[in-house]
């Protein structure tokens, strides 16, 4: 049996949230399907000392500020589980759970929407699928022949079960620095960035990277100087574990490595490093295969997109993602402004 709505969000977590807050005050009918058993979306599946980059105000989605978290002015991951959850149900957000979105297809008039617990039947379509659930690695030689163990950031929880072994982590952005950080004290740690380590300012944290993604959204859509936005600040928020190793001097990031060999990494120059272990903070790619069926795909595997409306089939929303869906849209508190606007245009598409 299909079931018939006027708005599908696909994801549950903080994006189709935020997209849900704005539906309900729009009094649309829609439901939100999300794969997760639980709500939090990859907030749940993080790394143990993960902590938010911006304080808690300034981690929140519209309507209801973020509670500060007792003792830490930088919450950590649980606490923003426990806020989403209180979110959805403040604003008795519909979400089904776990529905696993298969295929999205235009049907006449509708969108039609598959999934692993049947169909639905939709006027509007809002995708908010995230990132973390495809994890990128590049494309290194002799990968395959290292006979250690490789990880992903999604797999990585805490230092404990590398304790003593020798590890290499690689990627200079907040992943790597991060857990580069914390495994700095209690393993034998290279740590290798593509390009030299960029730190931001110490006093620089998640609120100075809004302001910085706002403002290049608007010189871009204004015509004036594209001002580089967060990119022009650096790589890595020296959050306070980050700080610490830096400043311990425990944090010296080594070039890319040229190849993986069977029992570690060795460089250009012949240089080696045995490991144990390497661990892949390389970044994420959209989660967008459900909707492979619309053939809309662009440039990166993005899809083309004015604001969060794609080109190709102004049915369709994508939201969170990255700057390509709003600025900072993959942030807690960037989400907010480009699910308004989503909405507002559904809206008016609706009638
Ligand atoms: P997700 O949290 O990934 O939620 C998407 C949901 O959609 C999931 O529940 C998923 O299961 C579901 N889904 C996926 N595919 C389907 C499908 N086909 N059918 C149905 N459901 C589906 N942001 C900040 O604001 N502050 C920070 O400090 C911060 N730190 C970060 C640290 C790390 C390591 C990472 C990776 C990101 C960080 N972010 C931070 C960025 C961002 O806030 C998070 O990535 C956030 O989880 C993105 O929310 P989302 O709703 O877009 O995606």
């Amino acid at each position: 049996m299909t079931r018939a709505v006027d708005v599908v969000v696909i994801g549950g977590g903080q994006a189709g949230l935020a997209a849900g807050y704005y539906l309900r005050r729009q009094n649309l009918d829609f439901v939100i399907l999300d794969a997760q058993p639980t709500t939090g979306g990859a907030w749940q599946h993080t790394w143990d000392s993960l902590r938010l980059f911006s304080p808690a105000a300034y981690s929140s989605l519209p309507g209801w500020l973020m509670p500060v978290q007792d003792g830490a002015e930088y919450p950590d991951a649980d606490h923003v589980v426990r806020y989403l959850s209180a979110y959805e149900e403040r604003y008795a957000l519909p979400v089904q759970r776990p529905v696993q979105v298969e295929a999205v297809r235009r049907d006449g008039e509708r969108l039609r929407v598959e999934t692993d617990t049947g169909a639905w039947s939709a006027r509007a379509v809002v995708s908010a699928t995230g990132t973390w659930w495809r994890p990128f690695l590049p494309a290194v030689p002799g990968r395959e022949t290292f006979a250690g163990r490789q990880l992903h950031t999604v797999q990585y929880r805490s230092p404990r079960e590398f304790a003593g072994q020798r590890v290499i982590v690689v990627g200079g952005g907040n992943s790597g620095a991060q857990i580069a950080a914390d495994l700095a004290a209690h393993t034998d740690l290279t740590w290798v960035t593509q390009r030299p380590a960029r730190f931001l300012a110490d006093d620089i944290d998640g609120r100075a990277l809004f302001d910085a993604a706002t403002a290049r959204r608007r010189a871009v859509d204004t015509g004036d100087t594209d001002t580089g936005g967060v990119a022009s600040l650096g790589d890595i928020v020296a959050v306070a574990p980050v700080r610490a190793a830096r400043d311990a001097g425990l944090l010296k990031a080594q070039p890319m490595f040229a190849r993986l060999t069977e029992d570690g990494a060795e460089w250009a120059d012949g240089t080696r490093a045995e490991a144990a272990a390497v661990i892949w903070c390389t970044g994420f790619r959209p989660a967008l295969s459900h909707l492979a069926p619309l053939g809309l795909r662009g440039d990166r595997g993005h899809i083309p997109t004015h604001g969060t409306r794609a080109v190709d089939e102004p049915r369709l929303h994508l939201l969170g993602y990255g700057d390509w869906t709003g600025p900072a849209s993959a942030t807690l508190i960037g989400v907010g402004r480009p699910s308004r606007d989503a909405v507002r245009d559904i809206t008016t598409l609706l009638g």
